[in-house]
Formats: C-alpha cells, sequence, structure tokens
C-alpha cells in the first residue's frame, strides 16, 4: 500500500499539477489531501475541481473554512485577509459546499491526517516545537500522523520520552516510535526551496520520503499578479518563504 500526501496548495494550480504528476509515476493506491486547498493564489475554482477529481481522502484547512466563512480571520495578517475575501467573491455555491463539509481528521488502518494538530483540530494549532508535537503524540495511537499547516517539511520521532526532530528527506519508520510528518506545501512552501512539496508513504517498506517537485512559477506570478491579489503573494513563491 502507497500512500501520496499532500498539503497547502493555496490556489496554485501549476504547483498542484506538477505535484500529481510526480505522485502519479509512484503509483500511490490512495492521495490524501490535509487541507488549505485554496487561499492566496489565483486559482481556487480549478484547484477544488481538481481535488475532486483526485480524492475523497480530504481534511479541511483554516483558509478553505475562512474562505466560506466558516473561520473568524481576524488573526489572518492583512495579506491573507485580503486573499480570503478575494477567493470567496469568486466561489460558486457548489464550490463552498464542498469546502464546507470537508472532515477535520482524516484516518483509515494505516494512517492519520489532519491540517494543523489533533489537539483542537478545528483550532488549526501549529506544530513548530517538540512542546507543540508533545500534545498530538498524546492523542495518537501507532500509525503515523500527517499534517501541513506550517508549509515547511518536517518529521517528529517520540520515542517513550524522547523527542526529536528531524529533517531529513526520508525516514524509516521503526516499530515502538510515533510519528509526526509534516509534509510541506504544494502552492506556498516557506522552507527556503521554492519547489513544491508532497510525501508518499510506503507502508510495506515503512518509508515514507518528502518529494520535491519543479514547477512554472513564473506563470503563476503573473496570475497572482493580474488577479488583482497581493503583491507579496507572487514574490514570496520565487524565494520559498
Ligand atoms: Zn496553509
Amino acid at each position: 500500500m502507497r500512500y501520496g500526501i499532500l498539503s497547502d496548495i493555496h490556489s496554485n494550480l501549476e504547483a498542484y499539477e506538477a505535484v500529481i504528476d510526480t505522485l502519479k509515476k509512484e503509483n500511490p493506491d490512495k492521495i490524501v489531501v490535509v487541507g488549505d486547498i485554496v487561499g492566496y493564489g489565483a486559482d481556487p475554482k480549478e484547484c477544488i475541481r481538481l481535488t475532486r477529481f483526485l480524492t475523497d481522502n480530504i481534511t479541511c484547512g483554516n483558509h478553505d473554512w475562512a474562505a466560506v466563512g466558516l473561520m473568524n480571520i481576524k488573526w489572518f495578517n492583512y495579506n491573507a485577509r485580503r486573499a480570503v475575501q478575494w477567493t470567496k467573491d469568486i466561489l460558486n455555491g457548489s464550490e463552498e459546499e464542498f469546502l464546507k463539509k470537508l472532515n477535520l481528521i482524516f484516518e483509515d488502518e494505516n494512517i492519520i491526517a489532519v491540517h494543523g494538530s489533533l489537539d483542537n483540530p478545528q483550532d488549526f494549532n501549529y506544530i513548530f516545537y517538540i512542546e507543540d508535537a508533545i500534545k498530538t503524540f498524546s492523542k495518537m495511537d501507532k500509525r503515523p500522523c500527517f499534517i501541513g499547516h506550517s508549509h515547511s517539511p518536517v518529521f517528529f520521532m517520540r520515542d517513550k520520552e524522547r523527542i526529536d526532530v528531524i529533517f531529513d528527506e526520508a525516514i524509516r519508520l521503526e516499530e515502538g516510535k510515533q510519528y509526526i510528518i509534516n509534509v510541506g506545501s504544494v502552492g506556498q512552501p516557506r522552507d527556503g526551496d521554492n519547489r513544491a512539496a508532497c510525501a508518499v508513504y510506503d507502508v510495506r517498506e515503512q518509508l515514507i520520503t518528502i518529494k520535491r517537485v519543479e514547477y512554472n512559477i513564473r506563470e503563476t506570478q503573473e496570475k497572482i499578479l493580474n488577479a488583482g491579489l497581493p503583491e507579496i503573494l507572487a514574490y514570496r513563491l520565487s524565494e520559498g518563504r
């Protein structure tokens, strides 16, 4: 059994298509989308359409909720708020319904997935540090937990009382340990690498790999600028910040 897992698409169609092409070559049995399909970029409608076509295994992100009025955006920064408003204005009823119906958590026999964290998933807490990770580890069993939200790929590994933060490209899961995997962001990476990110989990091999995928950043940037979205949302894509 192989999973393709991706998160934080943020209406970036070019990155999304490039990631899907890469994942297809991996022959995944299941694709899981861990939230934030929309927000920031210029192609929310296309990214929703593509997601509906791709999989039923989807969790919602804070931007998905914000775009349909389910989330108070007072904590969003100015540019994020403008993008939320812009997105809200162009979604149709069926797209809104789709976003509203997304679950907070996805789970099956092998994995669990949530956009932010397992403690109060509706609050979309970030897992940046070990202290944040502990709260999610305490709600997990032996299945690995896949997350997004921070837009930076990273592994957290718990071995009894010890937690390690690992920035490797791949990790082989060991018996008796717990893992939280941030799969990074498709549409707005923030770890200094401007390539789109996604993860592949091979259950039989117990191997999780973070993939990075080049895409046509310039085309995405032009669309964002032409849409009248904040310019910074275009420029930051080249930096991966
Ligand atoms: Zn996001």
